[in-house]
């Protein structure tokens, strides 16, 4: 998403950018994602969900979020539905594949091949596909199923670290979703979510209830957290009233049914309450990183004079929380091509 916006917006500044993609197709974790493109609607909850982002970048996120999404329409990028069905946020869903098809003709000139190049800007996705990073900063135990593009492999955070850049806050963080614990493909990232542990009572495999409070909406806390337990597992052992609750257009029932490893409480190795009828093992299943490169208000590394950065790349956004990374992408990517051609 950054990479293609920011060669977009280069363009229509008269510039004639190249974008190298390494994959064996354009668009990235956006052409396989949900595409709602979003931002909190009001400032101050932005704050409150993602208090450890740094303030600057994400104000430039929230103030020109809705000018990037207005942009993406008057290019002609089709929009399924003009909100996001939560009441916090404020944003639209765009068809993924008519948005990556509308971003790659507008930019002109996209190769499926590495630059041997230095690059002015770095939008490689994030670190999530490198078990070894992964491993060194956000699972200590070893990794995390990816639930994204198999090509984000921090290669844009190992070029501008190897060339003094800084990092920012949150690397041990990420974005992601409880899964069921058994293999799943890429036309079921989505939906495969378990994204109803709030309704849940939550345990880890020696029948510990780990997380303690309330569940966020996103449930990337109880993720997160996950991910530091015993194997990065965690049972979902829902009663009937937790199945009949609704999640987006389905109950917790149908998406349970989807999932491979659900059985019945009685077989846990631990108790579980009387009421319960049916658990669900789950493990985590990264999306993307939330920590990464430090950039400032304009987009630049700080630590690498001339190189510009944008998208999961940059970390420190969402710290603390989860904030749409869609959105970010947007609008650092459509800054950083501002920014690299004097335009800000
Ligand atoms: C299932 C799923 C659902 C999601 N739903 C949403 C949602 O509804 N809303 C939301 O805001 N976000 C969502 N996301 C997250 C969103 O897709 C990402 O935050 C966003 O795509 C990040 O943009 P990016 O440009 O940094 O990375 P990407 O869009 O992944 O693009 C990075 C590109 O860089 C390429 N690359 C990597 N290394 C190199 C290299 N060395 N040289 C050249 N190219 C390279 C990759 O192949 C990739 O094409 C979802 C993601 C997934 C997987």
């Amino acid at each position: 998403m950054a990479g293609l916006s920011a060669a977009v917006r280069a363009r229509e500044l008269g510039a004639t950018p190249v974008v190298y993609e390494k994959g064996t197709r354009p668009g990235g974790s956006m052409l396989v994602s949900s595409c709602v493109i979003w931002r909190f609607r009001e400032w101050d909850d932005f704050r409150a969900e993602c208090p450890a982002g740094d303030e600057a970048l994400q104000r430039l996120v929230w103030e020109r979020l809705d000018d990037g999404i207005a942009w993406l329409e008057s290019l002609g990028a089709p929009v399924v539905e003009h909100d996001t069905g939560n009441p916090r946020t404020i944003g639209k869903r765009f068809d993924p594949r008519g948005l990556t098809e509308t971003l790659v003709r507008a930019a002109g000139d996209v190769r499926l091949e590495s630059l041997d190049a230095e690059p002015t800007i770095l939008a490689t996705g994030g670190f999530q596909g490198n078990a070894e990073l992964v491993a060194e900063h956000i699972h200590p135990g070893g990794t995390l199923r990816l639930r994204a593009n198999p090509w984000s492999s921090g290669d844009g955070l190992r070029y501008a670290l190897a060339r003094g850049a800084e990092l920012s806050a949150g690397l041990g963080e990420f974005y992601g979703r409880n899964m069921p614990d058994a293999a799943f493909s890429e036309q079921e990232f989505v939906p495969l979510a378990q994204l109803y542990g709030r309704f849940a009572r939550v345990y880890n495999e020696r029948g510990e209830e780990f997380f303690s409070g309330e569940v966020s909406w996103s449930e990337n806390d109880l993720v997160q957290a996950t991910a530091q337990q015993p194997g990065a597992r965690a049972w979902y052992v829902l009663d009937d009233d937790a199945l009949a609750r609704r999640v987006r257009d389905r109950t917790v029932a149908d998406v349970v049914a989807l999932a491979p490893t659900r059985v019945d409480p009685v077989d846990l190795p631990f108790a579980t309450p009387p009421e319960a009828r049916v658990a669900v093992r789950v493990s985590p299943g990264i999306t993307h990183t939330i920590g990464g490169l430090r950039v400032d208000d304009r987009a630049r590394v700080v630590g690498v004079d001339g190189l510009f950065a944008a998208g999961a790349d940059v970390g420190g956004i969402s710290t603390g929380g989860y904030a749409s990374g869609l959105a970010a992408a947007l609008v650092f990517g459509r800054l950083a091509a501002e920014s690299a051609l004097h335009r800000t």
